[in-house]
């Protein structure tokens, strides 16, 4: 999938689920990098030998990448008052976008 298509779907998505006044300031760019997320830090860990579409595309990674954005976004982005978890949630949804558009393509991804 093109990355603008995993860029626009995150951001609708992410904007959908959050408030404005519960979403972190610039929030289209940390929806748009989450999103993003499985396919760079893919391709950062495809440099030490993991295959494209590897362990950052899994269901494992999820959970995770999601707790890091949501607790980075809550940290750096001035709005310390939103609940933790109502962005993980956020965060979850844009990234799980990602999957979910890549099993629309005709690479044969396989979700881990
Ligand atoms: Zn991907």
């Amino acid at each position: 999938m093109e990355w603008i298509s995993h860029g626009v779907t995150g951001v609708l998505v992410g904007n959908a689920i959050l408030p404005p006044d519960e979403r972190p300031r610039r929030a289209p760019v940390w929806w748009v990098a989450a999103t993003l997320a499985p396919d760079w830090l893919g391709f950062m860990v495809h440099s030490l030998g993991e295959a494209h579409r590897g362990v950052m595309h899994s269901l494992y990674a999820l959970p995770l990448l999601a707790g890091i954005f949501a607790f980075a976004a809550r940290r750096f982005s001035g709005r310390p008052q939103v609940k933790l978890v109502r962005l993980w949630i956020a965060f979850a949804a844009v990234i799980a976008t990602h999957s979910v558009l890549d099993l629309l393509t005709c690479y044969r991804y396989n979700p881990a």
